[in-house]
């Protein structure tokens, strides 16, 4: 097997076991909503978005959304916000 071919099995591998071995430490991402655009940020366990909803009570569905999407790579947000 060439080196490229090994490398693709292994990248298939990671992503096969991603709830094991894929860890998210940080990221910004834009969401566009309905009426406005979202900016949802993750910083090692701590959610932030600048929706009025977020800022009142420290989740909303912009974050539940990017939970859903990165799955056990992240911290759950209810548990990042006490
Ligand atoms: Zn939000």
């Amino acid at each position: 097997m060439d080196a490229i071919a090994s490398r693709i099995i292994k990248a298939r591998q990671y992503v096969a076991e991603r709830d094991q071995r894929i860890h998210v430490n940080s990221f910004e991402v834009q969401i566009d909503g309905d009426n406005a655009i979202h900016q949802v940020s993750y910083n090692r366990g701590i959610w932030g978005c600048d929706c009025e909803e977020f800022v009142r009570r420290g989740i909303c569905a912009h974050v539940m959304a990017m939970e859903e999407i990165l799955g056990d790579a992240v911290q759950p947000a209810m548990l990042a916000v006490v």
